[in-house]
């Protein structure tokens, strides 16, 4: 369904991606392992369309997307994919309702059916108590469940997660987890998680470790 092919990227003098391949199928979800530097953020950009390899192509259906014009991949982007990272990024002024209504907007539909699937999401990840409140008044449970819930609102072929648990104590952080792999299962969406917690990438369908840009042979399982 995704799939690299052989891409490369470099920064500078530092070559953080050096010919990765690999595909991901449809609700599958794989963690993608490695020490720091090994490049696991910039394969995930590469994979999400928010940076453009220099090598090798991202193919989604069987169409090369890291080619397409901005306007065309940011619109895939919004449809296709949803993102948590390892801070929520969540828009500290809005509610943790609006900032899971706000991909649908983007998306064009209505105000009212927005906030009401909005709801939905916050029950299905148990904070539906954090709907009306600020987002920068929430604990970091909370605020990464509503960016879970933010990330599959639209209903996105893939959810990317970097390191969603990082800032969480051990229990935050497997509650968290499991709402965002239990949540994506049920949605039928792939994920894609980056994670140096070897206990994280015990939840995955699959492991893909880098070492240096590369996926290291034989750690795949
Ligand atoms: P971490 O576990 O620390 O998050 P990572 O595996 O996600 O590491 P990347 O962030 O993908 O690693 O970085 C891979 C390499 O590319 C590193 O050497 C990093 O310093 C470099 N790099 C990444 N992004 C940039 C950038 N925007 N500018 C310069 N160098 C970068
Ligand atoms: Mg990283």
């Amino acid at each position: 369904m995704l799939e690299a092919r052989g891409l490369g990227k470099s920064f500078g003098p530092t070559r953080a991606l050096a010919g990765v391949s690999l595909e991901i199928a449809e609700g599958e979800i794989v963690a993608v392992t490695g020490p720091s530097g090994s490049g696991k953020s910039t394969l995930l950009h590469c994979l999400a369309g928010v940076v453009r390899p220099e090598a090798g192509e991202v193919v989604l259906d069987g169409r090369r997307i890291d080619t397409l014009p901005e306007e065309e991949l940011t619109r895939l982007r919004r449809e296709s994919f949803g993102v948590v990272f390892q801070f929520g990024e969540l828009v500290p002024e809005l509610t943790a309702a609006e900032n899971v209504a706000l991909p649908l907007l983007f998306n064009r539909h209505g105000r009212q059916e927005s906030m009401t699937a909005a709801a939905e999401w916050l029950a299905r990840l148990e904070v539906s108590d954090c709907a009306g409140r600020r987002t920068d008044e929430l604990s970091g449970g909370q605020r990464q469940r509503v960016a879970v819930a933010r990330a599959l609102v639209t209903g996105p072929r893939v959810v990317f997660a970097d390191e969603p648990t990082g800032a969480l104590d051990t229990l935050g952080g497997e509650q968290v987890m499991s709402a965002l792999l239990g949540a994506a299962r049920a949605a039928r969406a792939a994920v894609v998680l980056v994670t140096h917690d070897n206990r994280v990438a015990a939840y995955a369908d699959r492991e893909i470790a880098l070492r240096d840009g590369a996926v290291l042979a034989g750690v795949e399982r």
